[in-house]
Order: structure tokens, then sequence, then C-alpha cells
């Protein structure tokens, strides 16, 4: 049977969520609703990184204790299950998991056991907002190019990982495909960086400049392990690698597809140093590395840190949600993140599409179709004509190939990992079928006296509503729930009375300020 393990990125919890945090859920979310559908076993796995440097300057900026800050913050990004509607599996927190440190302490002893850490002086310069050293290349005018701030320069003595050693390994697996990266341009971006040669990295820090928060390396107590390190770590020691039990071999070893969701801007961890990280402990490699974008806001990334000039405001998930609907907030993360590709967030584009899709596309059809069913039929659902009888053609070929390319359609969509082109082939369901209403006209025939014709227009539009019901599952579990609910007949053949499934949205209210701006 086919065994997907999907995970998304953990985050660090130095400030509340944001909206372009949820994206990665709710793609995440979605690739497992949609497997756990097909009869797939599915794991789905999200965490925080609590562990950061990041984190320890956020929580003494706010004069709070670090574990008290994490807490917290961990709390809230936990939480965001609820208001976006995700089917998350299991929850790791860096901090806290007693799972996790002793997985991290494994995965060290097994990478040093294959000769590939060492200790060396080394000097660089480090974005505490990346967590990470940057060649001096890299910078932009000697800023960070994430953050647009100046790197630290720092001077220690590290333990070293040999990464230099799997370059060729690495390439050749990403090469074949066996590590599939999409979009094709960030595979590209990884196979140059490797060819421009892969150098050891530092994968700890002095325990001083680590303000003593992490996991000490094992054996040498003076010194942390780099947070990078530690956060990877977590797809593994999620499923019990410290203990090496049944949740690694179904999950890791033994499923068909290891899933990691992730952001652009964290691209050469997942795709160089985790894989490399595996080889040398002797693991599995994952079979999917999955990049999507940023959400930006005015062309800026939204973020939950500033620190770059300018303002960088944070739209919070929470509110959003409480606002404008679960519904409306991942229709719009899945219809308009471009795949791969960064897209601008504002409040109005959010409410446009709600409205022009959900509450007058989806919500539209489906309350005038059991409408006229309750008014022309008291509710009973009309029976499937014989096909003699087939309802009027103008429109009907169209629906019913909206109808069946839906399947194959957010198959392949999905395997590409475009929610966009998914989200698309439902879409297009309801919208041929509020089409077909306006050619076919039922309230005439009803007018005409034309009982077989009337049946066979309104069967078929049932047919639709229930389809949209059926495929909008993954993408929209709320209101498919609602549509099926609203859809399927009692047992006597009744249709539940209509209600409003998907109310029409305002737009935001201005006082002079754009009030999301924090
Ligand atoms: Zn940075």
């Amino acid at each position: 049977m086919t065994s997907s393990y999907i995970t998304t990125t953990i985050p660090y919890v130095n400030a509340r969520p944001h909206l372009g945090f949820a994206l990665e859920l709710v793609q995440a979310d979605v690739l497992a609703r949609y497997r756990r559908d097909l009869n797939e076993q599915v794991r789905l796995q999200a965490g925080t990184d609590d562990n950061s440097l990041k984190n320890v300057l956020a929580a003494q900026a706010a004069g709070i204790g670090v574990q008290e800050f994490v807490d917290a913050n961990a709390a809230a990004f936990l939480g965001l299950a609820e208001p976006l509607s995700l089917s998350i599996d299991d929850l790791i927190r860096t901090s806290s998991d007693p799972r996790h440190r002793a997985g991290v302490e494994r995965l060290w002893r097994a990478c040093a056991a294959s000769g590939d850490l060492y200790r060396r002086h080394y000097e660089g310069l480090y974005c505490v907002g990346c967590e990470q050293f940057y060649p001096a290349a890299e910078l932009a005018a000697g800023r960070c190019p994430e953050h647009g701030t100046v790197p630290d320069l720092v001077s220690e003595e590290n333990w070293f990982f040999r990464l230099s050693r799997y370059a060729g390994r690495l390439r050749g697996l990403i090469a074949d495909d066996t590590i599939r990266i999409q979009p094709a341009e960030r595979r590209n971006e990884v196979l140059a960086l490797i060819d421009a040669g892969l150098a050891d990295f530092s994968v700890s820090r002095d325990v001083e400049r680590a303000r003593g928060w992490g996991i000490p390396v094992p054996d040498d107590p003076g010194q942390v392990i780099y947070v990078w390190w530690d956060a990877l770590g977590n797809y593994l020691t999620a499923l019990d690698y410290a203990a090496g039990g049944e949740n690694l071999g179904r999950w890791w070893t033994g499923a068909s597809r290891r899933i990691h969701l992730l952001g652009k801007g964290v691209l050469r961890f997942h795709a160089v140093y985790w894989p490399a990280m595996l080889l040398s402990a002797g693991e599995a490699v994952p079979t999917d590395i999955v990049v999507h974008g940023y959400l930006t806001e005015n062309g800026r990334k939204i973020s939950k840190s500033g620190g770059a000039p300018g303002a960088i405001s944070t739209v919070d998930p929470y509110d959003l949600a409480g606002r404008y609907g679960t519904d409306a907030v991942r229709w719009w993360l899945l219809r308009e993140a471009p795949r791969g590709a960064d897209t601008d967030f504002t409040v109005d584009r959010l409410v446009a599409r709600a409205n022009d899709e959900l509450a007058n596309g989806f919500g539209n059809l489906v309350n005038r179709v059991v409408s006229m069913i309750h008014r022309y039929y008291d509710g009973l659902a009309p029976a499937t004509p014989a096909p003699a009888l087939e309802a009027p053609a103008l429109g009907a070929p169209a629906l019913d190939a909206a109808i069946a390319d839906a399947p194959g359609l957010i198959a392949e969509a999905l395997e590409d990992f475009d929610f966009r082109r998914a989200t698309e082939a439902v879409w297009r369901i309801a919208d041929e079928a509020n089409r077909y209403v306006n050619h076919a006209r039922p309230w005439d025939l009803a007018k005409a006296g034309d009982h077989a014709g009337l049946a066979a227009v309104l069967s078929r539009l049932l047919r639709a509503c229930q389809a949209a019901g059926e495929h909008l599952r993954p993408f929209l579990p709320d209101a498919a729930a609602r549509i099926t609910r609203q859809c399927t007949p009692d047992p006597a053949g009744h249709l539940p009375p209509p209600v409003t499934l998907l109310p029409r949205l305002s737009p935001p209210v201005r006082a002079g300020h754009d009030q999301r701006k924090s």
C-alpha cells in the first residue's frame, strides 16, 4: 500500500505566526487529505523550532523567560490547526518533546561514527535572522539577502560536518530524481550550488554565544548543536528515531514517499545539508522536496520578524480566519499562490476571490439547484433520467466534461504540487454548472410543463453539485462537508431545505489608514 510521510518546516517561534506560514500548512494539509481520500496511508507532521538564538533574543527583548516565551508562541503556531482546518497527525516541539533531543543526539553520533564531524576554528559572517553563516559573495552590499541586516562577525571553535564528502552522491540523487525537487528551477538552483562546490559547514555553537539555549553536543558540553542541524532532525526524531521503533520503519525507511514542503529561503538546508546528513547517518533520503514562494504584502515578504528597512506588517491567520472564515482563507492561498512563485496578498483580493468563486460560484450554484428542487419537487431529488430523456444539450457537454475530467486533472496537478491548477479543475465544475443553469433555463421548462426536461436538467445539476462537494474535500474540508450535506438526499429521497453555505463577505472597512498594519 502506498504510504506518504508529509512534513512542513518547523518555524522559529520568535513571534506569532503570519499568513506566509499558513500557505505551507494548507498545502501540506491538502496533500494529506487528498491521499487519505485515496485510501493511502498518510502521516502529516508539523511542529515548532524552539532552539534558535533568535528566539532567545526575542524573549530577551520582550523581557520574558525563554521557555515561557517559546511556549506561548509555539502554542499560537500549533493552534493554527483549528482556524485553518488542518488535519495534522503529529506535532513536535524541539525544546520540550522528549523524542527530539534523544533523536538529535543519535543523529549526531551516527554522523560522528561515519567520521563526518570534526572540530576547527572558524571565522565568518553570521545572520541571526537566518541562523546561518554567509560567504561574503552571497551578501547584498554587505547585508543579508533575506533580512537586509548586517551580519555579525563571529570567530570561534566549532564542530564541522564533512559536507564536501557528499557532493558527488548528492548530485547524482538529485540529477536522477531519486530526490525530486520541484519546481524545476529550484532543482537547477541546487545542482548549480553543488557544482559551485560544497564547503563543510559548522554544526555547533559556543554555549555562551547560544546563551545556553539548545541541545548540547554529545560529550562536548561547551558546545550547543547548531539550530539547523537540530531542526532538520525533527523529520526523523518525530518518528521516534532515538528508539528506532515502528514509526521510523513505517514512515521513513518504508514509506513510498517522504515529502518535505518548504519555502524557497530554506532550500539549501533541505536539499543539500539534510540529505547529506541522512547519507552520513545511513538513512533514506527524502523522495520529494517541494518549494513554495513567499507571500508578499506590497511586494515585501510577509514576515513575523522585521529587520528589513521599512515596515513589514504581520498578517495574522487567526484574524483572517475569524473575520472571513476558514474557507475563504484556504481558498485564497490555494487559488492565488502560483506554483513556486511569490504572490501579493491583500484582504481585498481575499474577499474578491471568496465572493466571486465561493459565494457567487459554488454557494450560489448549490443554493439555486436545491431551491429549484424544493420549489418544483418539494425537495424530492429528481431521479436520473433514462438516456433517451437526457437534459437539453446546450451547455451540457462542457459541464459533463468538467465533472468527468476533474479527478484526473486534480491528480495530475497535485502530483506537480500545483494547487492553483488543482483547484481550477474543481472550480470549472461550478463555473460550467452555473453557465448550464442559464442556458437550460429550468424555470422555462417548468412553466412550459416539460416535466421530463426539467427533471433531466435538475438531476444533472444536482450531480454537478455533488461532484463539486466531493472534489472540494481536500481543499475546503468545511465547505465541502456543508455542500455534501446539502446535496445528499435523506432515505426518503428529500434534500435538506436550502441554506446559505458560503456567505458573501464585506470588504474591509478603512478608517484613514490600513488597519491591517500593526
Ligand atoms: Zn538573514
